[in-house]
């Protein structure tokens, strides 16, 4: 266990200057926000920083400039959003790592905010530089990590300064993001069943590797399963299928036994395109000139009934091309299935980019147990791996 900001004495926050990772790298259109998921997301460590006197010096990455300063990828942009959401005025600091800027920090006042340039502006940031860690180190009297979604990268403002700023502590989301995935796989409330979907097989096989041995089913979707049937030697079409994981595909069947469990049919068409026409098949009646797009209302209804059964549902990759109706009705209905089993009182877990994206699509990620932020670095954690950013953090 690490040991969080609701774990030190608020009393010692006050005038204490705050630096906290966080992870803004927000979706932006034409310097539009169109999606404040992470900025709400770190806004509880913000409001609590501010209400304990501390001055709040956050700082970020965004995007993927090339190593230094490009415009588009300025995280000025974000001031004018944030101060909506606190509805307080953030300083930006354009030159974080200047040696003017620690005094900037020491004069802001107490529950102040202010906000860092975008830290990918600087090549020892990915090289995880020390000599850059100490730059960022000296903004704050403490460091808080508050950037799960950042922490599977050892870089200078997620591993590095930790090592160097202490207390480094676990942020609000952090520590709920520790807290679900961590005792899913830890203490699952039992049934624990796993969904997993997307498109390929082979950026899950260490996660199912991981999920195996813990879980009590596995429930396959998305075009992930095509390769599964082309394992027990079914035709799948035009279906993505990943030829060089066939293999271990059919190794993991024999080894799973009845804990996999793969969809009993599948909506195909003859390409992807919105609206077309679709029809549903038995698995081993897919046409030479069709895609699998999505699971059947029959396997709909199998995977509906072992959910809303589960004491711990994690889920993991779309089970259809959510993006395109009619090919997001498998998705829709899981994501269903998962609210359900929430309401009932089953820990509800969803993890990864696109599956976040579509539970929040359905309408569903506030009937969720748990919705990470993570993306890859939840993955990872779920994997088993260590996540260098919390690694780094003080133990509890
Ligand atoms: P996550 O980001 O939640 O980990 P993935 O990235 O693994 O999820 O998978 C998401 C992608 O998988 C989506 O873009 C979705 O369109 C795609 N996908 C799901 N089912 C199929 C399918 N049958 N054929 C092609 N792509 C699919
Ligand atoms: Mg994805």
């Amino acid at each position: 266990m690490k040991r969080s900001l609701s774990a030190l004495d608020p009393a010692r926050l006050d005038g204490q200057r705050a630096l906290v990772r966080v992870d803004f790298n927000v979706p932006v259109k034409n310097g539009i926000v169109t999606d404040d998921t992470r900025l709400r997301a770190a806004l509880p460590t913000i409001r609590f920083l501010r209400a304990k006197g501390a001055r709040v010096v956050l700082c970020s990455h965004f995007g993927r400039p090339k190593g230094g300063p490009e415009p588009g990828y300025s995280l000025e942009q974000l001031i004018q959003p944030l101060e909506g959401l606190l509805g307080v005025p953030v300083m930006f600091i354009p030159d974080p790592v200047s040696d003017a800027a620690p005094a900037l920090t020491r004069r802001m006042t107490r529950g102040s905010v202010a906000l860092c340039e975008n830290t990918r502006f600087w090549p020892g940031e990915e090289a995880n530089d020390p000599a850059l860690a100490q730059r960022f180190a000296a903004l704050g009297d403490l460091y808080i990590n508050d950037a799960f979604g950042a922490a599977h990268r050892a870089h200078a403002t997620t591993e590095g300064v930790a090592r160097l700023l202490k207390p480094a502590v676990s942020g609000f989301l952090m520590e709920k993001e520790l807290k679900y995935l961590g005792e899913a796989l830890a203490d699952p409330k039992r049934p624990f069943v796993a969904v997993l979907g997307g498109a390929k097989v082979s950026g899950k096989m260490d996660l199912i590797e991981s999920l195996l041995p813990r879980v009590d089913q596995i429930l396959i979707g998305g075009a992930m399963a095509c390769t599964f049937f082309r394992a027990m030697g079914l035709e799948m079409g035009k279906s993505l299928v990943e030829e060089d994981r066939i293999e271990m595909a059919r190794a993991l069947i024999e080894r799973a036994g009845p804990k996999l469990v793969l969809p009993k049919g599948c909506v195909i068409a003859p390409e992807l395109r919105e609206g077309i026409t679709t029809m549903t098949v038995p698995r081993n009646k897919v046409p030479a000139s069709f895609a699998v797009f999505d699971i059947d209302p029959a396997t709909m209804r199998d995977y509906t009934q072992k959910i809303v059964a589960a004491g711990t549902v994690l889920w993991n990759g779309p089970m259809g091309v959510f993006e395109i109706p009619p090919f997001d009705a498998g998705t829709r209905a899981l994501a269903l299935a998962m609210a359900e089993a929430a309401a009932a009182g089953a820990i509800t877990i969803v993890g990864g980019g696109d599956s976040a994206a579509a539970i929040t699509q359905a309408g569903f990620a506030g009937k969720m147990t748990h919705v990470s932020t993570g993306g890859g670095a939840a993955l990872e954690f779920l994997e088993g791996k260590v996540l260098p950013g919390v690694a780094a953090l003080d133990d509890a």
